[in-house]
């Protein structure tokens, strides 16, 4: 019993001292640094695109390749522009073969993940697919991955926890499965509002229409068929989200200079 007081004390403390404040002034639980996020998402990356290229479930479209290339060249140049550290950041997006899945995530440090059912069933013009790939690069630039590490690790036990941040044997593996975790844990939200913002600004500071932010939603909200996309499981949106969102457009057309050149930052594809 003394020993799981001393357990629980210990737990408590390391919790207490990993908050951290994010961009917009909300207390975050960091049990993972973002370094360590970063090097865990790059792991976990592979491990999940590894088998999908073997399987040939990779998109090789050349059109739908290159627009997709064009547009996250566009996010990403801003999102350095935004955070400079983000530029030692290996950035790379992949299109996932999958028909039913309407979704798209962004691990710590910038590996991305678009699945073709979000291209084929709500058909985003190019300024909502911009929103899309923005919003989860906000995500990621605002270090929600490893915010949700966090909590996956703490949620699984607090001895987990303690033997990654000790650095035990072990622990690699746990911190790499608590990456590919987080990207399928919903985000709080406050996480969301605040992707919302960041995603808009850096979509219409590359030049793309903050306006389908609003239409975007509207179209992943109304889409038929095997229930609620999963993008919804994992951005859970408020009732005055649409509100939200239309009161947002208004501050970032100060950012939106259509048809003006946009340079691109070169990522891997
Ligand atoms: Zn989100």
């Amino acid at each position: 019993m003394r020993f799981y007081k001393i357990l629980f004390v210990v737990v408590i403390s390391v919790v207490m001292a990993s908050c951290v404040t994010s961009p917009t002034g909300r207390r975050q639980l960091m049990l993972v640094s973002e370094q360590q996020a970063i090097s865990e998402s790059a792991l976990a990356y592979v491990q999940v695109m590894e088998p999908l290229e073997q399987q040939g479930k990779l998109n090789r479209n050349p059109s739908l390749n290159r627009r997709v290339k064009r547009i996250t060249e566009r996010l990403v140049h801003e999102a350095v522009r935004l955070r400079p550290d983000t530029a030692d950041w290996q950035w790379s997006i992949r299109i996932i073969e999958s028909p039913e899945t309407i979704n798209a995530w962004c691990m710590a440090g910038g590996k991305m993940a678009l699945y073709t059912g979000l291209i084929d069933q709500i058909q985003p013009t190019n300024d909502e697919l911009a929103q899309v790939i923005g919003h989860e690069i906000a995500h990621a630039l605002a270090n929600h991955t490893a915010e949700k590490m966090s909590v996956a690790l703490a949620g699984s036990l607090g001895v987990l926890a303690i033997s990654i941040i000790s650095d035990k044997p072990g622990s690699a593996a746990a911190a790499s499965v608590a990456a590919t975790l987080a990207v399928t844990l919903p985000n709080s939200r406050t996480a969301e509002r605040e992707a919302d913002e960041i995603g808009m600004r850096l979509a219409a500071s590359a030049g793309y229409d903050p306006s389908a932010a609003a239409t975007l939603w509207q179209k992943m909200g109304s889409v038929g068929g095997n229930g609620p996309p999963q993008f919804l499981s994992t951005h859970p949106s408020s009732q005055k989200r649409q509100q939200t969102l239309r009161a947002m457009e208004a501050r970032m057309i100060g950012y939106y200079q259509p048809g003006i050149h946009h340079p691109r930052y070169p990522i891997d594809l």
